[in-house]
């Protein structure tokens, strides 16, 4: 259906406003003095005139401009077209058919169709000949072929063809008002989509992927400290300042917002959130990439954030119950357990075989309790910062072969081979080749994570072989701990690092085990914005990757000369 843009329809509607007026006013006037009306049109301008005449006055004033604003104003100005006709044709047919004054009217008639595309036209040419042969029909059925009549119709054909001519080139302005209204339509749901984000109560940062902020909403304004306006086109770093538990800022190749743009990957997490006032608040966050829909490429991120202070503050009262419970506890069952160990001595006392396996048995137990009270303090210490941390330079690969060695013992009780590799092929005979990756971390934490992870292999494979690796890059040291184990479902795999996850299987219920080492070796990782990840499936075993910060060796020499001359100083 063609049709021309909406000016022309509101000029067409006000121009037939004033005509309609018009025809009312000359029908009165024809009523109240007949005699000023020309012979031959009075009998036009009746009653039926000026019903028609009110009719399209009170169309275009209550209806019309209700039904413009609607978007239906192609549909409501044919409404008044069609009027026009009706009124057009009583004038011509109550005043002399073709040969009517009121033929000029059908003349702007058929010049005003091609406003309403083709088919009006069409239909306009439809109604003047159905007119033509009602009207000149005579008693023997054929019509009457007199000059005005045909002058009347054919001039309404060529009318028409050249509405069209002059309307054509207008119909494409059409897709303007397409556009506008579509461009209305879109600014209609952008502004929903703003309500929508602006009423959300939790915070809600959208970035391009250059990390530029496009869209935060009103939560997330009163949780750093931005206005709304004022951090759009800022980079995210700078408005949302993330801080980990030491109360440091992450570092951009360990931000949320970095991560989830290379990993494509939602990342959820809490941390510490440092507001441009400086006050600190405790935020549970989740950001997520936004993925273009045909190419799939990211486009940026979402983050939400909610304010956690509070729930925080409630689980550090609770570690700290935990803490000084596990603490005093320990030492009681750190003595039974010694007492215990003498009982089982044969140097010490004499004990028979029943009582001996009673007392093993009992041992097994209390050594259980007491690495699960160490396992308590240790990641109640890690939740609120106070894990002892004192990071050096770390040669990652003289260590890692160093650990793997004694580590190694345990595995090959079990008839498990152990293998070592470095870069990216295993053996000694590449060591002098291999890069060295030194990192800054404390060893004795670092050697409480591989442990952890290397005895988790350990535990849960029963056959098959254990590799400990290590490679990297320029940014990251990367080591990983890879068994033949059961594997872990992809449902527990998000879970394993939370606090007392067991996975519940038969595999995992015959082995003991607190469900805290892999919660604290996260915190301990994380205490050197490093990153630990599980790789596995279920029959095909596990892998543990570990990544932290590469530094380099000139970084290294200096770290290590800036050591060597502080404790000269705390000596002398
Ligand atoms: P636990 O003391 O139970 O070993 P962890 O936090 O170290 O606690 O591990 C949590 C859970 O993760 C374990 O209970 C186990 O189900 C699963 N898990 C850890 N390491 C492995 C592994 N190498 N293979 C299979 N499952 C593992």
């Amino acid at each position: 259906m063609q049709s021309v843009s909406d000016r022309w329809y509101i000029r067409y509607s006000r121009i037939s406003l004033a005509l309609a007026v018009a025809l009312a006013i000359t029908v009165i006037i024809g009523q109240i003095f007949p005699d000023v009306i020309i012979e031959g049109q009075r009998q036009a301008l009746s009653f039926l005139a000026l019903g028609l005449a009110i009719v399209q006055i009170l169309y275009i004033t209550i209806i019309f401009n209700r039904a413009a604003k609607s978007g239906n104003i192609w549909q409501s100005s044919f409404i008044l077209y069609l009027l026009q006709t009706i009124t057009a044709i009583s004038l011509i047919h109550t005043s002399g058919e073709f040969g009517s004054a009121y033929m000029t009217l059908w003349v702007i008639i058929a010049l005003i169709s091609g406003m309403f595309g083709v088919y009006a036209i069409v239909g306009m040419c439809f109604v003047i000949t159905l007119y033509f042969i009602l009207a000149t029909t005579g008693a023997d059925g054929i019509p009457t072929f007199d000059t005005p009549s045909l002058v009347g119709l054919v001039g309404t054909y060529i009318l028409g063809f050249l509405s069209y001519l002059i309307f054509k080139k207008y119909y494409d302005l059409k897709t303007n008002s397409q556009i506008t209204k579509l461009s209305g339509a879109l600014k209609n749901k952008q502004l929903q989509s703003e309500i929508l984000v602006q009423s959300i109560t939790d915070g809600v940062v959208v970035t391009d992927n250059e990390g530029s902020i496009t869209v935060m909403n009103s939560s997330a304004s009163k949780l750093t400290g931005w206005q709304t306006d004022e951090s759009q086109g800022i980079n995210v770093h700078n408005v949302v300042t993330f801080k980990n538990e030491q109360d440091e800022i992450i570092p951009n190749t360990n931000n949320p917002f970095d991560l989830v743009i290379t990993s494509k990957k939602p990342i959820s997490n809490t941390y510490k959130l440092e507001a441009r006032d400086k006050t600190i608040r405790s935020v549970s966050c989740v950001v997520s990439p936004i993925v273009a829909d045909k190419s799939n490429d990211i486009v940026g991120t979402v983050a939400v954030m909610r304010d956690v202070s509070t729930e925080k503050a409630e689980e550090q009262r609770r570690a700290d119950f935990i803490s000084t419970a596990s603490h005093e506890m320990r030492t009681p069952v750190a003595a039974i357990e010694g007492y215990l160990a003498l009982a089982l001595n044969d140097k010490v006392s004499k004990v028979d075989d029943k009582a001996r396996s009673y007392l093993e048995k009992a041992h097994s137990s209390t050594q259980h309790l007491g690495k699960l009270f160490q396992d308590l303090l240790t990641s109640a210490k890690a939740e609120d910062g106070r894990l002892v941390s004192r990071p050096s330079v770390m040669d990652m690969g003289l260590y890692l072969e160093q650990v793997a060695d004694s580590l190694r013992f345990s595995a090959e009780k079990k008839g498990l081979f152990v293998e070592y590799t470095i870069g990216t092929s295993s053996g000694a005979a590449n060591k002098v080749l291999t890069p060295l990756y030194y990192a800054y971390a404390d060893p004795d934490r670092v050697r409480e994570v591989i442990t952890n992870i290397f005895d988790n292999a350990v535990k849960y494979t029963d056959s098959g072989k254990i590799s400990i690796g290590l490679t990297g890059n320029d940014d990251v040291v990367q080591f990983f701990v890879k068994d033949t184990g059961p594997g872990i479902s992809k449902e527990d795999i998000p879970h394993l690092f939370q606090k007392f996850y067991r996975v519940d299987n038969t595999n995992t219920r015959t082995v003991g085990g607190t469900g805290l080492g892999l919660f604290i070796c996260k915190k301990i990782i994380e205490i050197y914005n490093g990153r630990i990840w599980v790789e596995s499936e279920v029959g095909k075993g596990s892998t543990f990757y570990i990544n932290l910060p590469r530094i380099s060796s000139q970084k290294a020499r200096d770290l290590q000369n800036n050591n060597a001359s502080s404790s000269t100083i705390n000596h002398s």
